[in-house]
Order: C-alpha cells, then sequence, then structure tokens
C-alpha cells in the first residue's frame, strides 16, 4: 500500500449534470466559505455557473459530453485532484455515459474522496482532513497490472 499525502489546501473537481445543476449551486452557495479556500475546478458548464454564482475563480475545463469528465479523470490518474463532487442524474441517461463510468471508476483506483450527493458532500467539507493533510492510502496495482501483461 503506498501513501499520497492531501494537502491542507485542496483541489476540488465540481461536476453537475443538467438536472442537477440548481442542486450543486445551492449546495456550492450554501459552502462558499470553505469552498474560496481551496483550488476549484469544473466541467465547461459547471464551473461557468459556480463562477457567476459565487464570484469565485473556477479553472475550466471542456463540457463533459465534449471530454471534460475524461480531462477530470487524467487530473485524478495523475494525482492533481483530491476531492469530488459529482452530481450525476440517476434518472436519465447521458450522451457521455461511458466517459462518467471511466471517471467513477479512476476515483475508486486512486482512493479519492468522492460526493455523488449533498449529504455525502456536506460529510466531506465537515471533516476535520478539509484543514489538515490526509494520508490517502493507494492499493498498489502493480502485481495485478504484472499478472495480466504476463497473461497477454
Ligand atoms: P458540464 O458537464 O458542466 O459542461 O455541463 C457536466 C457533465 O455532463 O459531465
Amino acid at each position: 500500500m503506498k501513501t499520497r499525502i492531501i494537502s491542507p489546501q485542496k483541489t476540488i473537481a465540481l461536476v453537475a449534470h443538467d438536472h442537477k445543476k440548481d442542486e450543486l449551486i445551492i449546495w456550492v452557495k450554501k459552502h462558499k466559505e470553505i469552498l474560496s479556500q481551496h483550488r476549484l475546478i469544473a466541467t465547461g458548464t459547471t464551473g461557468k455557473l459556480i463562477e457567476q454564482e459565487l464570484n469565485v475563480e473556477v479553472i475550466r475545463v471542456l463540457s463533459g459530453p465534449l471530454g471534460g469528465d475524461q480531462q477530470l479523470g487524467a487530473l485524478i490518474a495523475t494525482h492533481e485532484i483530491d476531492i469530488v463532487i459529482f452530481f450525476w442524474d440517476p434518472m436519465e441517461a447521458q450522451p457521455h455515459d461511458s466517459d462518467v463510468k471511466a471517471f467513477l471508476r479512476l476515483c475508486v483506483v486512486w482512493n479519492v474522496p468522492i460526493a455523488n450527493n449533498s449529504s455525502t458532500a456536506d460529510f466531506i467539507l465537515s471533516s476535520p482532513f478539509m484543514s489538515t493533510e490526509y494520508p490517502a492510502e493507494i492499493t498498489d496495482y502493480s502485481n495485478y497490472l504484472n499478472r495480466n501483461i504476463k497473461g497477454i
């Protein structure tokens, strides 16, 4: 097991599907003070809305259906995102469902805290680890990968 030290100032990724954007904005407004102490990154439309509503700086990648989820996934794999708040729509299929699934999978692979609803997001933001270092354990998959490679 390896450990990745997450610093006190976190990089928080925020994404909301269209029917969940209102809910995310309400949540973001509720937590404006704490969120403004961290670095925020978001998919295109979500990021624009957060910037408009809160007047805080948000790094924006592409819109989700245009590759934004994949961009965030790549940043998860290179340890550049510490926390994910992703309000995905449980009632409607998305054109980029395969990207959403890949992104959620990478959050598990790299043991990144992820909230998919507002109550989990509240719990994460009220954690004492929000203002301290946190040693995140990362599963070592190298044996598993080597086994697969040998099997080719
Ligand atoms: P959006 O993308 O913020 O650009 O709407 C979100 C998504 O659908 O993944």
